[in-house]
């Protein structure tokens, strides 16, 4: 039987067998370009599902313009193979009619944890995820959905849309994955060049520098985020934001900071040699441990 399709209908029947015959379904929903992280996810899904189905679609929607829609990396065959390595059932590679009819007419727009951060610099971005995570929920009803602390905010947007719009899927979330030089990774890693590389280590730095103040007992939120920005300006990346945040609603925090680490996210975005980068980490898990 067929492991990779552009064929919904094919996806949809395999899925309503599985369920027949009482088998649970996980999906991951991907843009393809499949890394090391994307695989600790389709690895968990695995653990936690009977079948797991991984989509691969570049979703215009939430590019804006200027963005890097038309050379995002696509990689059809080796996601193929780096999917069913680590246990996918069926990989849909979706096309974009599938996904958005050509009488397509909605658009989701989330708010709560959605706003600010990401959505400061790429207002578009949570909206069209947000639309085409609840097409994908709509079109093949998975029981649990696999997604990356990587997209910390991301993670907690899909949450609250689970949430709001009353979902009957777990959203099931994966720890981070770095590379080996402690940068997250990321199918746009591909971009760097190796001095960019080397340049773009501040940002796992710069976490590492907040969680060794905290850990070292700092608690005021502003010195925190100061000494992360500080090192993504030495090493020359432009900085959208280094900031403290409650890990449960991505509020900004008030006043000092209680001990307890696993209340809150320290989340950067920064840009290297024109390559966006974006990380996170819990105060008390820094990159370098
Ligand atoms: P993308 O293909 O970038 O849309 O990512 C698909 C899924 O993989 C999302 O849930 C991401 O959060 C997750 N992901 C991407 N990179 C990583 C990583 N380094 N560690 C963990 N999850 C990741």
């Amino acid at each position: 039987m067929a492991s990779s399709t552009a064929d919904l209908g094919l996806v949809q029947q395999r899925i309503a067998a599985w369920r027949a015959d009482r088998l649970s379904i996980a999906l991951v929903p991907t843009m393809g370009a499949l890394h090391r992280g994307h695989c600790s996810l389709i690895e968990l899904a695995a653990q936690c599902s009977d079948r797991v189905v991984v989509s691969v679609f570049i979703n215009p929607t939430q590019f804006g313009k200027g963005e890097d829609l038309a050379r995002y990396p696509k990689d059809h065959d080796g996601d193929l193979r780096k999917a069913l390595g680590a246990g996918a059932d069926i990989v849909w590679f979706a096309q974009s009619d599938q996904i958005y009819p050509g009488d397509f007419a909605t658009a989701i727009v989330p708010s709560g944890p959605a706003k600010g951060l990401e959505s400061d610099h790429r207002p578009q971005f949570f909206g069209g995820i947000a639309t085409v995570v609840a097409r994908l929920f709509g079109l093949l009803r998975p029981d649990r959905a696999v997604f990356g602390e990587k997209d910390f905010q991301q993670l907690r947007m899909i949450e609250q849309l689970k949430a709001d719009l009353a979902f009957e899927v777990d959203i099931i979330a994966a720890p981070l994955v770095r590379d080996p030089d402690g940068i997250a990774s990321s199918s746009r890693n591909a971009y760097l060049s190796k001095a960019g590389r080397s340049k773009a280590v501040a940002v796992p730095a710069a976490l590492n520098d907040a969680c060794a103040a905290f850990a070292a007992g700092e608690r005021d939120a502003t010195v925190l985020q100061r000494i992360g920005l500080q090192r993504l300006l030495e090493a020359g990346l432009r900085p959208d934001y280094f900031a403290l945040r409650y890990a449960a609603d991505l509020q900004p925090v008030n006043g000092g900071l209680c001990d307890d680490p696993g209340r809150y996210r320290f989340l950067v975005a920064a840009t290297c040699d024109g390559v966006r980068i974006i990380d996170n980490c819990r105060p008390d898990a820094p990159p370098w441990d």
